[in-house]
């Protein structure tokens, strides 16, 4: 019997949990206009400018690299901009936000890698110094039900694929 337990904790702590864009695209919604939103005001106000991006080419026959100029706009690729600027923000996170918005901005801020719940609850508390905020406050096992039945940001289990 507790054999039995101790294998139920391993198995969840391997569970990993990240965003599904797929979900995104069969629910018609935009994963970019859902990011965007999640931007800190500065980045908001920059959205749609024309920015000049460098790109290494390499010449097929020379194999030398030269850079391409292309020309993209601010926040096209939300999410790197997210986890290196907005995340690192005070107030990305806050206490009175709903559990699985916080979760969500947590993988948003770890640039949707795939997190078992452990993780994303230790960085959770890193924005919840005074440890009486709602997700912090939840128990682990009902933090994973919530996040298991999630229906509006397309929150997932990761599958490892079949090595075989
Ligand atoms: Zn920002």
């Amino acid at each position: 019997m507790e054999d039995d337990a101790q294998d139920l904790i391993e198995e969840q702590e391997e569970i990993r949990y990240f965003i599904d864009a797929d979900w995104y695209d069969e629910n018609d919604l935009s994963f970019v206009d859902i990011v965007q939103a999640r931007m800190c005001p500065q980045c908001q106000a920059r959205l749609g400018e024309e920015e000049e991006e460098k790109y290494p080419v390499a010449d097929r026959k020379t194999g030398r690299v030269t850079y391409e100029v292309r020309k993209t706009r601010f926040g096209s690729r939300p999410m790197p901009q997210v986890q290196k600027d907005c995340a690192r923000k005070g107030g990305f996170i806050q206490p009175e936000m709903p559990v699985l918005e916080a979760v969500f901005r947590i993988l948003l801020a770890n640039a949707n890698q795939p997190m078992p719940l452990a993780h994303i609850r230790e960085q959770l508390r890193e924005w919840c110094p005074t440890a009486r905020c709602q997700w912090i406050l939840m128990p682990v096992d009902v933090m994973r039900q919530v996040i298991e039945r999630d229906h509006s940001y397309g929150l997932r289990r990761y599958e490892l694929p079949d090595v075989a």
